[in-house]
């Protein structure tokens, strides 16, 4: 564009590439010149009235060429808890919690297995178990199509990932649920794998580590999700009456039909900072009670104030704390 103007000389010259150029509101300018007196004038003010055509530089454009910097994507994120700009990477080797703040940001089944067990030590089972759509549900989506796509971006059959492991050399039933599969939420599916794990630690008597991150029961599912509440509770029981040690680790967030079974059974809770525990949100309730909810409503920190987590563990000392409980019990 600014090339065509300089390019071109003479009145026919300006007002062409303003005419092929200009936006709305552009023509009136050039005209003006075009009607000027003088050639050289015309000369003179042509990369003005030409610039005015284009588009006139501002401040606003600055700051958005400033925002434009040549940066690949994703390689800097900025930290959701205190702001700070993070390198991804750090981030990552961190554990994903932010280096600044130790913000704990949510991680996937694979991430957690990763961390919790020793490298390549981890066997899952019951991968082929897939869920169904007995009720034919739909929102805006069929439940069908929803799991399909869901499947797809997640390359999981469903919320939860387990099997057993070793963590720090001692042997455990291992359950890891995924919020990025539809919210971790608890259908059939992963009231049966979870009620699978821990039978297997049943049976061979292996300490039970389950991480929890779900928002509740599958609404998808209606009570077949809340039938899996009682289902994996009575087997939690019939690992207890066996004498076998569950330890439940609640990760950001644990809500729902997963804190109303199996996640508050444990015999150790152990909860991740600031993860969200409760069984209806806090938004719910506030509206319910109509009263200004405490700081920290609802958080790991306030639920141990209230008896319900024994202890806060940062997630890089969750291997050896899982290991201590473990030979604490005797296990
Ligand atoms: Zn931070």
């Amino acid at each position: 564009m600014a090339e065509s103007v300089t390019g071109t000389s003479g009145t026919t010259g300006i007002a062409a590439s303003a005419a092929t150029g200009g936006g709305a509101g552009t023509t009136g300018s050039v005209t003006a010149v075009a009607t000027g007196a003088s050639t050289s004038a015309q000369v003179l003010h042509q990369p003005v009235t030409s610039g005015a055509a284009i588009s006139p530089r501002t401040w606003a454009d600055v700051a958005e060429a400033g925002k434009r910097a040549n940066v690949p994507a994703g390689l800097w994120m900025r930290c959701e808890s205190c702001t700070a700009m993070l390198y991804r990477k750090n981030v990552e080797q961190n554990l994903h919690v932010c280096p600044e703040c130790s913000h704990h940001y949510r991680i996937g089944a694979d991430e957690r297995v990763a961390q919790l067990c020793d490298p390549g030590s981890f066997e899952p089972m019951w991968q082929n178990i897939t869920p169904k759509d007995p009720l034919k549900f739909k929102d805006v989506k069929s439940y069908k199509q929803r799991l399909a796509d869901t499947q797809k971006k997640t390359g999981h059959a469903d919320a939860v990932v387990c099997g057993k492991g070793f963590v720090k050399g001692r042997g455990v039933a291992l359950a890891c649920m995924n919020f990025h599969f539809l919210g971790g939420s608890m259908g059939s599916v992963v009231g049966e794998k979870i009620t699978r794990t821990i039978e297997m630690a049943t049976q061979s008597d292996l300490p039970l580590v389950i991480a929890s991150c779900s928002g509740g029961a599958r609404m998808h599912e209606s009570t077949l999700s809340l039938m899996q509440m009682s289902k994996t509770s009575a087997a939690l029981a019939r690992h207890d009456q066996a004498g076998g040690l569950f330890i439940s680790v609640l990760t950001d967030p644990t809500t729902g039909g997963v804190t109303a079974s199996f996640a508050m059974l444990g015999d150790v809770i152990l909860a991740e900072p600031n993860a969200l525990i409760g069984f209806a949100g806090p938004r719910v309730i506030a509206n319910t009670v109509r009263q200004k909810l405490p700081d920290g409503f609802q958080r790991a920190e306030h639920v141990m104030g209230k008896g319900f987590v024994d202890r806060i563990v940062h997630r890089k000392n969750l291997r050896s704390e899982i290991s201590r409980v473990i030979d604490f019990a005797g296990k």
